[in-house]
């Protein structure tokens, strides 16, 4: 893929989250470090979107989800505006586990049956492995 086409698709996958720096930059890092396979994958999605939790009145989470395109179900990661407030490393570790669970449309991966685990092992594969300390 041409730098400048990788630029303008990383760009409009900021979007959702570009009013929350050090979300934003955490992603940006971990996008351009992710194997080009995943984010091909990811912009052969039309319906797939990263944006921050919206919290509506009485702090209850209110999402606006893309209606699903076709058969797939739409794909999107929901990052809360607190991880801003976390460690780089955990911040870094939240965002590649949820994108794993994108990737691996919230299934399992080789010898991992659960899918947490499976996103962790992803992540983790990725550079992003759970930290010690939160
Ligand atoms: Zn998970």
């Amino acid at each position: 893929m041409p730098q400048t086409d990788l630029d303008a698709h990383i760009g409009r996958l900021l979007s959702g989250v570009s009013h929350v720096d050090e979300i934003r930059i955490s992603l940006e890092i971990i996008l351009r470090s992710l194997p080009v396979e995943v984010i091909e994958d990811f912009l052969a999605d039309p319906t797939f979107r990263i944006d921050l939790e919206q919290l509506g009145q009485n702090n209850r989470s209110q999402m606006f989800m893309a209606a699903p395109i076709g058969r797939d179900v739409s794909r999107c990661v929901i990052l809360r505006p607190k991880l801003r407030r976390a460690s780089d490393a955990f911040r870094n570790y939240v965002i590649a586990h949820e994108l794993a669970h994108a990737f691996l449309r919230n299934g399992g991966w080789g010898q991992y049956t659960d899918r947490e685990e499976a996103a962790d092992a992803l992540a983790a594969i990725w550079g992003y492995p759970r930290p010690e300390t939160w």
